[in-house]
């Protein structure tokens, strides 16, 4: 079931989504103080299963996290966003889930695309990481079973040559894409720019150039997170992002939500 904050955002055209949650869920303390904060946001995003380039890195909460999804969506309203890597996760994840995140390293993977075509919820599919626009809206084409308004694009920043930046974040795509899709634009600050420091800026560039939203890395204390510790907003850096975008989504006819 999709809450009906979700079910308004994929019907409107003029609401900019902010989805905020940890690289990695890790613990029913890290959560509750995320879901407590005060705007918190109502789609969360928190990865179960990890993709890590290292398999000796922290590989996700995995069983042990879905339940604690579950335990907390049962006690609090809120839609969850997670990463899902192998169709023999779908009975696991599908409870807990509203939006199936495909991630960057799976964006070539078709049958899982085509599995999720049939489940009938939002799928996000993240940009691989070399990934030309025709290759990315023809994975999205795999998913066509879905209406058009049920599929998600995310621009997670491409393999480039600078090294000074994690990624590099294609705003020219995003710009694009909006041109010439219908699909619903969503950019991840975090791991395109690899570090909280530059995540401002960067979501703001994003909703400038027309971006439908943001998936942006949030933890209650950044320093001690099990992945992507560099890259998290902290409660407070959040509130003031989201404010922010407030205050230019009034200029760019863009409610924040
Ligand atoms: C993530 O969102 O946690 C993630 C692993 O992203 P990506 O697939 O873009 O690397
Ligand atoms: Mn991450």
């Amino acid at each position: 079931m999709l809450g009906t904050h979700l079910k308004t955002y994929l019907q409107s055209d003029d609401q900019f989504i902010v989805i905020a949650g940890p690289c990695s869920v890790e613990s029913e303390a890290q959560m509750t103080e995320l879901l407590n904060a005060p705007g918190f946001s109502k789609v969360v995003r928190g990865g179960l299963f990890k993709m890590r380039t290292n398999p000796d890195s922290f590989q996700g909460m995995r069983e042990k996290g879905v339940e604690l999804i579950e335990k907390l969506r049962q006690e609090r309203d809120f839609d969850f966003i997670t990463e899902i890597s192998d169709p023999r996760q779908i009975e696991l994840l599908d409870p807990v889930t509203s939006i199936y995140q495909v991630g960057t390293r799976n964006m070539y993977n078709y049958e899982l695309l085509k599995e999720l075509s049939t489940l009938g919820k939002p799928v996000m599919i993240k940009r691989g990481f070399s990934a030309n626009i025709k290759e990315w809206l023809g994975a999205a084409e795999y998913l066509s079973p879905l209406p058009e308004d049920k599929i998600m694009l995310c621009e997670r920043g491409i393999r480039a040559f600078e090294p000074l930046l994690r990624n590099h974040l294609d705003l020219g795509t995003v710009i694009w894409l909006k041109e010439n899709t219908n699909f619903k634009v969503i950019v991840d600050p975090s791991h395109a720019m690899g570090d909280a420091k530059y995540v401002r800026r960067a979501s703001l560039a994003s909703i400038a150039a027309g971006a439908d939203g943001i998936l942006v890395e949030t933890h209650p204390e950044p320093a001690k997170a099990l992945s992507d510790a560099h890259q998290a907003l902290n409660l407070d850096e959040l509130a003031s992002l989201q404010a922010e975008l407030k205050s230019l989504g009034e200029v760019l006819g863009k409610q924040i939500v």
